[in-house]
């Protein structure tokens, strides 16, 4: 991968949806103009079911904007990731899409390793066993290329750790015993605490006081992260209900640098 551009924002994780649609393919030159006048120089596609990132690569080969696309993700059948990936039933279906992902030039795996946060607080289902990640870290890393976990739950992501993911995507309920592990392995982290806020303040959220609870301990287990050296990635998951592309990153980054002060880390992907 080339290195960040100078001067621009990076946003290390978004989709290609706008309020949770996938984009059109008539829509991209907006979506492209909203995120250039952000100021935004790169950008991470955390996926899409139709892998619309490497659809709509060519869009962006003469533009000012990098983009850097897992194309679809994988995650367990029958469990949460529909719109963001291709079920995966067995580790033939693992080596068959890391190798297509891989032909058709994706930059990095996205996987899902967890559920998401749910209206009273918890983590719906999802993830792989242990055995299953081992084997997408491997066929993954054989080809060269990183892995980035979504992934929340103390269990989900010490299982995603020790199967060697290179990134921990969102990592709520993320318990310190994994930030040194994280040290150890050098795994960056991509919090997306303002993605957590936006959630909060959404409709029907049962439990509000446990869910703030829950945001509370997110930020502290950030700057403590810091403070330990790993790296934090500002990453907005705008494309997502109800987060808007460009506004979402520099809300992340401000949220970032308040946790971060003092630690000396800098957010930008490497
Ligand atoms: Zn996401």
């Amino acid at each position: 991968m080339a290195s960040t551009r100078k001067g621009y924002h990076t946003d290390g994780h978004l989709h290609l949806f706008i309020d949770g649609a996938p984009i059109r393919s008539s829509g991209i030159e907006e979506f492209k103009n909203t995120l250039l006048r952000y100021n935004i120089g790169e950008i991470y596609d955390m996926g899409s079911r139709d892998g619309l990132g490497l659809k709509f690569r060519r869009y962006f080969e003469d533009s000012p904007l990098i983009l850097r696309s897992c194309g679809y993700a994988l995650y367990r059948d029958g469990t949460y990731g529909r719109f963001l990936g291709r079920p995966v039933k067995d580790a033939r279906d693992i080596k068959e899409y890391i190798k297509d992902l891989c032909g058709n030039k994706a930059d990095f795996i996205k996987i899902i390793n967890s559920g998401i946060m749910t209206a009273s607080g918890r983590i719906s289902e999802g993830g792989f066993s242990g055995d299953e990640l081992r084997i997408i870290v491997d066929e993954a890393h054989e080809r060269g290329l990183k892995v980035f976990c979504h992934v929340s739950s103390p269990e989900r992501i010490i299982e995603a750790l020790n199967a060697g993911v290179d990134s921990v995507e969102h990592g709520f309920f993320m318990p310190e015993e994994a930030l040194h592990m994280m040290r150890e392995g050098a795994v960056s982290w991509t919090p997306t605490v303002y993605a957590l806020k936006c959630f909060i303040k959404g409709p029907g959220r049962t439990d509000r006081e446990v869910l703030e609870g829950v945001l509370k301990d997110h930020m502290e287990m950030v700057s403590i992260a810091a403070r330990l050296g790993i790296e934090i990635r500002a990453g907005s998951d705008s494309g997502a209900s109800g987060i808007r592309h460009g506004h979402a990153l520099l809300e992340e980054k401000r949220i970032l640098s308040v946790l971060t002060t003092g630690s000396g880390r800098t957010f930008f992907p490497r």
